[in-house]
C-alpha cells in the first residue's frame, strides 16, 4: 500500500483527496504556490511545499518542482486530481520513470484517449455509437465542406486536443466554414499547442449523459452508473446529477454497457468517464476522460463508493474488492457548482475576497469547498470556488433540498453563479426534467430574473 502521496492539485480537490488519505492512514504532501500559502489543504495535509509563483506555469504546471517536492519529501506517489497535469501523458511518464506510482491510467491510455479523434476511431473499431462525422483529421477547410454536406448541417469543428470547449465552433452552414475552421485552429493551437481539428455532426438540442468507470490492474472493469451533465453555460457543466433518470431503464443499461466496452476497448485502469451526447434514447460517444471529475460527488452519494479511495487502491495494485453486482444505487444526488463568476456579464470571472461566509450542513448534504471568512479567490485558477451536492430519496428530494441549502448559503464578496444555480431549482422545465445542453443559455434572461416562477414540487 501507498505510505505518502504527493497531491499535485489545489483547492477543493486537494482538500478531498487528502482526506481520503487520512482516512486511509496515508500520509500527503500538499504543494502550492506563493498564493495559496495557509490554505486549508495545505494545512490539511501532513506536510505542504511551496513550489513557485502564483502564474500556473511557475507551480501547478511546473513539472520540475513538483518531482523535486516529491523526491524531496520522499513522496511515494502522485495523484493529479481534474485539470492541471491530470490529463498530461508526458508528466504521468516522468512520475514513473522517478520510480514514484502514478496514480491514474498509464501514459499510453491518457496519450490514446487524449487525443480525441483517435480515441473516436478506438471505439468506433469496437463498434461504440459515436456522432457521425469524419473518419480522421481535417486537412482542410475544403475537405471539411465535402465532409459536412455528407453529414448534413449543422456540424461541428472539434480540436482534437481539445479540453473545455476550446476549439469548438458551431457551422450552420458551407459559407460559414472556412472562418470557423480559421478561428477553431488558432483557438486550439494557442491553448493546446495542436490546432488539428475533426468534424462531428451537432447533435441538435442534446444532453450530456457520462457514465462513471473503475477498471483495476487486474483487468476487472466497473461502471458506477450515469450522471447527467446537461445543465451547462459555453459548454461547461453547472448543475449535475445521478442517476440520469431522463434515459428509460433499459436505455441507461445500454449506455452503461457502452461504457464499460469502450473502457475495456484500451485496456483501461483507475477511474475514468466515458461522456456521450444523447439524443431521445440514441447516444453518441464524445470522449473519455482519464482521471476524476469535478462532479464525482454525485455518483458517491448515489453508491456509497469513495472514487479518492478505489484509485489508490487500484494504484497500490490491488483488486477491486466489490463485483458490479455488489455496487448499490441509492435514490438520486444534485451537484450545483459555486464558480466565482458574474453570470450577468458572460460569466467572467469575479475574483475578491470572501466577506460574509455560511456554508450549507443538514441531512442529505456535502460541501466540497476550501473556502473561509477572508479567503482570497485569485485571478490566477480556475473560477470554481465552491460544489454543494445534496442526496434524496428522489429527484424532487434532492431538488426540495438544493433549494433549502442554497438559500442557507451565504457568500458575499464576490459575485457567484449561486443566484442561477438557485433559479434552476425553481424552473418549471428544470423539475420536469425538460432540458437540453442549450438550455442556460437559451433561458439566461428568464433564469436570472428574480422569482420567474415557483412551482412546488
Ligand atoms: P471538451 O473536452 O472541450 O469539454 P467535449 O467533446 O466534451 O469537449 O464537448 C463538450 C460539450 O459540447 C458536450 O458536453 C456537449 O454539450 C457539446 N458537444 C460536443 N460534441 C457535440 C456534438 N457532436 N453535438 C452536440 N453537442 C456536442
Amino acid at each position: 500500500m501507498l505510505k505518502r502521496i504527493l497531491i499535485a492539485n489545489r483547492g477543493e480537490i486537494a482538500a478531498r483527496i487528502i482526506r481520503s488519505c487520512l482516512e486511509m492512514n496515508i500520509e500527503t504532501v500538499a504543494v502550492f504556490s506563493a498564493a495559496d500559502r495557509g490554505a486549508l489543504f495545505t494545512t490539511l495535509a501532513t506536510q505542504a511545499v511551496c513550489i513557485g509563483a502564483a502564474p500556473t506555469g511557475a507551480s501547478y504546471l511546473n513539472q520540475d518542482a513538483i518531482l523535486e517536492a516529491a523526491r524531496l519529501t520522499g513522496a511515494d506517489a502522485i495523484h493529479p486530481g481534474f485539470g492541471f497535469l491530470s490529463e498530461n501523458a508526458d508528466f504521468a511518464r516522468r512520475v514513473q520513470e522517478a520510480g514514484l506510482t502514478w496514480i491514474g491510467p498509464t501514459p499510453e491510455v491518457i496519450e490514446q484517449l487524449g487525443d480525441k479523434n483517435t480515441a473516436k476511431r478506438i471505439m468506433r473499431e469496437h463498434l461504440v455509437p459515436c456522432v457521425p462525422g469524419s473518419d480522421g483529421l481535417l486537412n482542410s477547410p475544403e475537405e471539411a465542406i465535402k465532409l459536412a454536406e455528407e453529414a448534413g448541417y449543422p456540424v461541428l469543428l472539434k480540436a482534437t486536443a481539445g479540453g473545455g470547449g476550446k476549439g469548438m465552433r458551431e457551422v450552420a452552414g458551407p459559407d460559414e466554414l472556412p472562418e470557423a475552421y480559421a478561428s477553431a485552429a488558432a483557438e486550439a493551437k494557442a491553448a493546446f499547442g495542436n490546432g488539428d481539428l475533426y468534424l462531428e455532426k451537432l447533435i441538435v438540442n442534446p444532453r450530456h449523459i457520462e457514465v462513471q468507470i473503475l477498471g483495476d490492474e487486474q483487468g476487472h472493469i466497473v461502471h458506477l452508473g450515469t450522471r447527467d451533465c446537461t445543465l451547462q453555460r459555453n459548454h461547461q457543466k453547472l448543475v449535475e446529477e445521478a442517476p440520469a433518470i431522463y434515459l428509460a431503464k433499459t436505455d441507461r443499461m445500454r449506455l452503461e454497457q457502452a461504457a464499460v466496452k469502450a473502457a475495456e476497448a484500451v485496456g483501461y485502469s483507475n477511474a475514468g468517464t466515458v461522456e456521450f451526447v444523447v439524443s431521445g434514447s440514441d447516444f453518441y460517444f464524445i470522449e473519455m476522460n482519464t482521471r476524476i471529475q469535478v462532479e464525482h460527488p454525485v455518483t458517491e452519494m448515489l453508491t456509497g463508493v469513495n472514487i479518492v479511495r478505489e484509485q489508490i487502491r487500484i494504484a497500490s495494485g490491488m483488486p477491486l474488492d466489490f463485483s458490479q453486482d455488489e455496487v448499490q444505487f441509492l435514490g438520486h444526488a444534485i451537484e450545483c457548482r459555486i464558480n466565482a463568476e458574474d453570470p450577468t456579464h458572460g460569466f467572467n470571472p469575479s475574483p475578491g475576497t470572501i466577506e460574509n461566509l455560511l456554508l450549507p450542513s443538514g441531512f442529505g448534504v456535502r460541501v466540497d469547498s476550501v473556502l473561509h471568512q477572508g479567503y482570497q479567490v485569485s485571478p490566477f485558477y480556475d473560477s470554481m470556488i465552491a460544489k454543494i451536492i445534496v442526496h434524496g430519496r428522489s429527484r424532487n428530494e434532492a431538488i426540495a433540498r438544493m433549494r433549502r441549502v442554497l438559500a442557507e448559503t451565504v457568500i458575499d464578496g464576490v459575485k457567484t453563479t449561486m443566484p442561477l444555480d438557485y433559479m434552476l431549482m425553481y424552473n418549471a422545465d428544470y423539475i420536469a426534467n425538460r432540458i437540453d445542453t442549450g438550455f442556460i443559455g437559451r433561458n439566461l434572461d428568464l433564469l436570472l430574473r428574480p422569482w420567474g416562477d415557483s412551482p412546488t414540487l
